[in-house]
């Protein structure tokens, strides 16, 4: 909560402030966000306007997370700047007030739900630790940044082995179906599948 009494009433006043709130639980997405009860700090300039208080400022914040490629540990730090107005709420703003517009309550603004829209809304979902993070050995699960570049493995995909046994054992004679020899003469032979009767239908 911010206390904007102090800034009056008087369009044209302004005033900066710097804040360090504690960040509320569950800041974050789902593989990355701000740990509860870090520090959120914040530069802000609070303007008074006609209809209310404009707010304008930079959050920054520690993260942590995981890799989402090596599940690595992440810590960094994340900056986002946001600008919100907020109206007076003993003042209609001429008729046309929004309601989704973001209103004083009792001269006290709730940034809250700005930091929120700011910070989590702009978080990665998928952060990784570097931006050419190898990830995991699809095989064995080592962490290819630790091994480097010339970790692989001998052992042949067994789906691939598979294949090769259907390919190279069994080339079926299924293939080439009686004897169709070049098909110059007009006589076809009168098998169980004869092509004339599947256009009858259509
Ligand atoms: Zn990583
Ligand atoms: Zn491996």
């Amino acid at each position: 909560m911010l206390d904007t009494r102090t800034l009056g009433r008087q369009p044209g006043t302004s005033r900066r402030e710097t804040l360090r709130v504690p960040a509320p639980a569950d800041f974050g997405v789902e593989m990355v966000g701000v740990p509860a009860g870090a520090q959120i700090e914040l530069d802000l300039l609070l303007e008074a306007v006609l209809e209310g208080v404009l707010v304008s400022g930079t959050a920054r914040v520690p993260l942590e997370g995981e890799c989402a490629r090596c599940l690595d540990p992440i810590s960094s730090a994340f900056e986002a700047d946001f600008q919100e107005l907020f109206v007076y709420s003993d003042t209609r703003s001429g008729g046309n007030a929004e309601d989704d517009e973001l209103r004083l309550e009792d001269d006290l603004i709730d940034l809250e739900p700005v930091l929120r829209d700011a910070v989590v809304l702009a978080l990665p979902l998928s952060p990784l630790c570097r931006d050419d993070c190898p990830g995991l050995c699809a095989e064995c699960g080592v962490r290819l940044a630790d091994v480097g570049p010339d970790h692989h493995h001998d052992v042949a995909d067994p789906r691939w082995a598979a294949l090769k046994d259907l390919t190279g054992g069994g080339l079926a004679p299924n293939a080439a179906p009686g004897s169709s020899s070049g098909g110059s003469g007009g006589e076809r032979p009168r098998g169980p599948f004869d092509p004339r009767e599947g256009k009858q239908e259509g």
